[in-house]
């Protein structure tokens, strides 16, 4: 075997490798000889459960789920293997290859010690957005009365560790372009690292947006865009059925009393967006198809605009697809709108994937779909077929007569428990301050007690994670791998399957992620395009396994917190 037979060996790879490929006995190394993709595409699914592209199979259209499903190397036993399943810990994982304890990002909110405030996960005020009123509270999102003292301004300076686009970035002197895009804040800048460029949509403004982190202006791209008014393009109509109502699984259950009924967008279809005014207006859109309508439209004039995957360095775009994860808390994943949502959220994905072949081709592709979380079913919905299901509240924890046995016995006169930031709780400062009060008795005291509380499974003193003499179960590994001792809380609580908060930003909900059972952890992970030959993979694998894939597939070297294995399937398929 000579140079010839591996005529797509990276240039740097090849210099070192001819010497070796012209011994005898020496073969072409498979995980070196594939071609070098032109482009990355990472998918990303907010509250995408594994099985629910699959449960609405017989539906889908070409191009979208069933061209990755199709052709693609499909992972059916993909799980995230850290307790707290949030929006941002599951981006973050899926962007380092790093569990929450490495890449810090251990909850969507945590409680800061130094400040005294709860922090959200990409606030920096030293990085203004780059749109006047552009900022938008999380909290505020859907109840504008909820509105916290929250910092304005983002960046990923709270990652810990570096991203694979970071490694990326920096295996090219920063000739690979790295564009990140969501709905959400922290599903762009948590994929586009430290070092690429992070768009995401305001509700505030109605405009994409990006923080003085990345740029000192807008590319003229994104202005016109911007000036175009995307969002107004939805006023005066509504979210209606893509089929006829007879065809869907819940054509004959729209109307569920477990839904949520959002600021006047109703139980039932059709839902109108009304006529614009109302300022609840951009967050109906992103309850909704609509929100992915405009990701879409935004992601593929920047596949365009920034030329990407259009040279010889691998260049790397990721779409953030939120809507899922909106229409599963306020109407549930097994409701009319979820079952509608996955339906467009697929042609919605196939018009992505039919624009970036058309321009850069799937072929020169790689392509990763994955999710941040999975999601349970709400209790309501449960509930109506017998399968147990509740909600628990965890702010009146601090007020149980249990709790107030505990105060009386360490002399605590006020609060003992300063906020509950899922999935930890904080003790307050007064106990914290106490020098008569060890903490190590306190806290196990309370995770006895707490341990008995209705709807709780599991309590886990931080003193206990930091010791690490703990019981060898997949449980316990979830939340050690959750557990980062500047940002933890003082005791970690995991509810019940099918027990959890029914508050998603103040606002009184059908479901609510967050946890480590199967539920939540369960995700789709599919490699496609790049050459790569169909097969279905049911070994359990890892979300911490995509980002050194990746690495792998690129031969560069893998996120510095990276723990996850490569997918050899992925990495070593052969026939290309
Ligand atoms: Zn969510």
């Amino acid at each position: 075997m000579n140079s010839i037979a591996c005529p797509l060996l990276r240039v740097g790879i090849m210099l070192l490798t001819t010497a070796l490929l012209s011994t005898p006995g020496i073969s072409c190394a498979q995980e070196i000889s594939h071609p070098q993709p032109k482009l990355i595409l990472q998918i990303t699914v907010d509250q995408l459960r594994g099985d629910l592209p699959t449960r609405y199979y017989d539906r889908l259209g070409d191009g979208g789920f069933r061209y990755l499903w199709e052709n693609g190397i499909v992972y059916r036993n993909a799980h995230h293997a850290h307790a707290n399943t949030e929006t941002i810990v599951g981006h973050a994982t899926l962007a380092t290859g790093a569990h929450p304890s490495g890449h810090g990002m251990v909850g969507n909110l945590w409680f800061d010690r130094e400040s005294g405030f709860t922090v959200y996960n990409v606030e920096d005020p030293r990085y203004r957005l780059l749109t006047e009123g552009a900022d938008v509270d999380e909290e505020a999102e859907i109840d504008p009365t909820q509105r916290a003292a929250r910092s304005e301004g983002r960046s990923p300076a709270a990652i810990l560790v570096s991203t694979f686009t970071d490694e990326l970035r920096s295996s090219t002197g920063g000739k690979a372009k790295v564009v990140a895009v969501s709905v959400k804040d922290r599903g762009a800048i948590s994929m586009a690292g430290h070092s690429g460029t992070a768009y995401w949509f305001s509700k505030a403004s109605g405009e994409f947006v990006t923080s003085t982190y990345y740029l000192n202006q807008y590319p003229e791209w994104v202005i016109k865009f911007n000036q175009q008014r995307p969002a107004h393009r939805f006023a005066n109509t509504s979210w209606d059925l893509l089929h006829e109502r007879s065809s869907y699984l819940f054509g004959d259950s729209d109307d569920r009393e477990w839904e949520t009924d959002v600021a006047g967008f109703g139980r039932v279809f059709p839902h109108n967006y009304g006529d614009g005014s109302s300022p609840y207006f951009t967050t109906l859109l992103t309850l909704s198809p609509a929100g992915d309508r405009l990701v879409l439209d935004f992601a593929k004039l920047a596949l365009v605009e920034e030329q990407l995957g259009m040279d010889d360095v691998t260049d790397y775009l990721s779409v953030s697809f939120s809507a899922t994860d909106y229409v599963g808390h306020v109407f549930g994943p097994s409701s009319l709108e979820g079952e509608d949502n996955i339906l467009r959220l697929d042609r919605t994905i196939a018009e992505l994937l039919a624009h970036v072949d058309d321009h850069v081709g799937l072929t020169n592709t790689l392509i990763v779909l994955s999710a941040d979380h999975g999601g349970p079913d709400s209790p309501g919905y449960l509930n109506s077929l017998n399968i147990p299901a509740g909600y628990v509240d965890p702010d009146s924890w601090d007020r149980d007569a249990a709790i107030a046995r505990i105060k009386d016995e360490f002399d605590i006169a006020g609060k003992l428990i300063e906020t509950y930031e899922h999935p930890y709780l904080y003790f307050s400062a007064e106990v914290k301050n106490n020098p008569n009060i060890d903490p190590e008795v306190l806290e196990a005291k309370v995770v006895d007690e707490l341990s008995k509380f209705h709807g709780v499974s599991l309590a886990v003193s931080s003193a206990a994670l930091r010791r690490g003499n703990l019981p060898e179960t997949d449980l316990m590994r979830a939340v050690i791998n959750n557990f980062n001792s500047k940002r933890s809380g003082d005791v970690f609580i995991v509810f019940e399957p099918n027990w959890f908060i029914n508050d998603f930003d103040g606002l009184t909900v059908a479901s609510t992620h967050g946890s480590p059972w199967n539920y939540d952890t369960y995700v789709p992970i599919v490699f496609a395009g790049a050459g790569l030959a169909a097969m279905t993979v049911d070994r359990k694998v890892l979300t911490v396994d995509i980002a050194p894939t990746l690495s792998a597939f690129l031969s560069i070297k893998p996120p510095s917190g990276s723990v996850g294995e490569p997918l050899v399937e992925v990495t070593r398929t052969a026939g290309r």
